[in-house]
């Protein structure tokens, strides 16, 4: 199949809903193209259509902004300015070569349809969809970063926004005594969504010093709103009786076939286990996350370049403008940043799209107030990265036989042979050497551990394809 669109959004969180609305609201025609089975994203993660929830609303916050996004997109959908492709999961997006650079030509013909964005539909992926456009917005979004630790691979140790999506996609708890742990503010939602459906929540373990927290307060303060949430969920957790403890991490997981406990202990500021510290806490079930990093796959196989600052994140000008012609991206593909920050890139998008699609220079006046919330939460989330920086310490914790790439089942031990007296001295040839991130996931959950351990700075993956892709439909391609 294949189809024309002004406009290609990739991906139906937050930041794809605003784009796809501010550009379809100046008339411009919108495929939306997500993987999941609904609109929403990670935040707005709706539960599964087929389990009749009657109240989703109890599982989320911003609930009427997800309402006025949600209406906006059906209006649109009803009057056919936008098409929503839903279980469509993009695989590359390609670009025609020999268009014209910004600025110098930014009337674009509708019938150019100078990208396409090929997709596989469907819960068994095989079957291949092509979609054309004259631009692309990429609001992808992030993934959560996964830090191994003895035990990490139990059944029972689940991410901490697996956790959550099992909650909200599908109304079920993954267990009944849970131990939410890590670092960052994902972990309050978790923990106090699991303890409102049921869960036991037997601690909330936090390895980040509250001082870190406070030495940013100014960089907070210029965002009330953001400090109101996080007390809303400090009431939560203090009315479920959930103990928290910062400056605490995870030390093992144990069990034998399943989760049976988890040792936590108190850390100081360089990562040291404070003597006497450590001690068990039964549990069924250990929903643990370190923070998340910008999805960037199909940027980079369009060529975007990444920030200059962590290389893990889609460089864009003040209109969401990457790099590649025509292609824009807003969300946490261009930075972690929540919510809001997403739907207010994703507005400036769209109408940046939109104009420059009709062939009219973009007013950034028309969309100040997006730029100034763009400005504010960019600083707040700076800060809040630094306080939340993955514990220190946690690559000498890792014993030799932890596994690190579950996918090849690639140990510590041999990670740091490889950079050690093999001498490998990047994650390309870590791979090689030992096969940590050749496996399904191409190292998207092993690539921040391999790099802890061997000093490598923690690159983009330069993967051709964005997710596998079965050989039938490559071969079933266009030569065009
Ligand atoms: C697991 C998880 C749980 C979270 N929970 C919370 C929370 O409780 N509270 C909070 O404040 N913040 C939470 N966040 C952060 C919050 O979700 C984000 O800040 C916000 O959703 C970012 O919006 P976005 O539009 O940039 O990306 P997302 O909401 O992540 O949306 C990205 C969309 O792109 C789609 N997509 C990605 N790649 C492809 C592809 N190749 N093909 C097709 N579709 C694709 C995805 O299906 C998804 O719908 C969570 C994040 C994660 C990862």
């Amino acid at each position: 199949m294949t189809e024309r669109a002004h406009l290609a959004v990739v991906g139906a969180g937050p930041a794809g809903l605003a784009g796809a609305l501010a550009a379809a609201d100046r008339g411009v025609r919108v495929t939306l193209v997500d993987a999941a089975e609904q609109a929403g994203g990670q935040f707005y993660r709706q539960p599964a259509r087929a389990l009749g929830a009657r109240r989703p609303e109890a599982l989320h916050h911003q609930w009427r902004t997800w309402e006025r996004l949600r209406d906006g997109v059906d209006r649109h959908i009803a009057a056919g300015r936008i098409t929503h492709l839903t279980d469509h999961h993009v695989w590359c997006v390609e670009r025609k070569p020999g268009r014209a650079e910004h600025g110098q030509d930014p009337i674009v013909a509708p019938e150019s349809g100078s990208f396409t964005v090929h997709a596989l539909r469907g819960s068994a992926q095989e079957e291949g969809v092509a979609v054309r456009a004259d631009a692309v917005l990429l609001a992808t979004g992030g993934y959560e970063r996964v830090l191994p630790f003895p035990g990490w691979t139990l059944p029972g140790v689940v991410t901490a926004g697996g956790a959550q999506a099992m909650l909200k996609g599908g109304l079920v708890l993954p267990g009944r005594t849970v131990v939410v742990a890590g670092t960052g503010p994902l972990l309050l939602p978790v923990a106090t969504g699991l303890a409102a459906a049921g869960a036991r929540v037997a601690a909330l373990v936090e390895s980040a010093d509250p001082r870190a927290l406070l030495r940013r307060a100014p960089a907070f303060a210029a965002e009330p709103g953001k400090l109101a949430e996080g007390a809303w969920y400090a009431g939560k957790l203090l009315r479920h009786g959930v103990r928290t403890l910062s400056r605490h991490i995870v030390v093992e997981a144990h069990g034998t076939d399943r989760l049976e406990a988890v040792t936590i202990a108190t850390v100081d500021r360089s990562g040291r286990i404070r003597p006497g510290s450590a001690r068990r806490i039964p549990c069924d079930t250990l929903a643990v996350g370190h923070g998340m990093l910008p999805h960037t796959d199909l940027a980079e196989t369009l060529g975007c370049t990444l920030s200059e600052a962590d290389r893990t994140a889609v460089r864009v000008d003040d209109e969401q403008r990457t790099d590649v012609p025509e292609v824009w991206a807003a969300g946490e593909t261009t930075g972690i940043g929540g919510a809001a920050l997403a739907r207010a890139e994703g507005h400036i998008a769209g109408r940046s799209i939109a104009a420059r699609l009709c062939g009219t220079a973009p007013d950034p006046r028309s969309w100040a107030a997006a730029a100034r919330a763009r400005t504010r939460l960019r600083t707040f989330f700076t800060a809040l990265e630094a306080a939340y920086a993955p514990p220190a310490g946690w690559v000498e914790r890792l014993t030799d036989d932890t596994v690190v790439c579950r996918c090849e089942e690639v140990t510590a031990g041999a990670v740091r042979t490889a950079a050690g007296s093999l001498g490998a001295c990047d994650l390309r040839t870590v791979k090689l050497l030992t096969r940590a991130g050749m496996g399904w996931c191409q190292g998207r959950m092993c690539a921040p551990a391999v790099a802890g351990l061997t000093g490598c700075p923690l690159t983009a993956g330069r993967r051709p394809f964005a997710r596998p892709v079965p050989l039938g439909v490559l071969a079933g391609l266009p030569d065009d």
